[in-house]
């Protein structure tokens, strides 16, 4: 037999396959049901709006998800996955397909910036040879 506290109220309880007391696996069951519940019936939301509909925690609807109980993938896709930049609910990878554009095009444009000025610097090399003038050469002497 062994003894354990119950992570959610803190009383002593006798361990058996849940790590609940019987009062708050009884109160989590029905907790987890409506929280199932709310997610089968409303598909494209995310977790924050889950938790103020049913007024249980992230953490908790996320431990659902986690242990498997609700499953994401066959009701909500969306649930699981936020964008690492925006927050917005995705279906997959780390990012959203705005922030991924934006990313994208910022890397982009930065490359084109880059690229850029490595021309100037090119160009302005050519220009200094094409006007390689004895004046010039005078200006620039060091
Ligand atoms: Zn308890
Ligand atoms: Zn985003």
């Amino acid at each position: 037999m062994e003894l354990r506290n119950c992570p959610e109220c803190g009383s002593v309880f006798t361990y058996i396959r849940t790590n609940l007391c019987a009062a708050c696996l009884e109160k989590d069951e029905v907790d987890f049901k409506k929280v199932r519940t709310f997610i089968v019936r409303n598909r494209n939301v995310g977790i924050p709006k889950v938790s103020e509909e049913t007024g249980i925690s992230e953490e908790r609807i996320m431990r659902y998800i986690r242990e498997g109980r609700i499953s994401v993938a066959s009701s909500n896709e969306k649930i699981i996955l936020n964008c690492e930049v925006c927050g917005k609910s995705i279906t997959s990878g780390r990012l959203c397909e705005t922030c991924t554009e934006r990313l994208s095009s910022g890397l982009r444009k930065q490359v084109l910036e880059e690229n850029k000025k490595e021309l100037e610097e090119q160009h302005k090399e050519t220009v200094t040879k094409d006007e390689h003038t004895p004046r010039m050469h005078f200006w620039k002497k060091s």
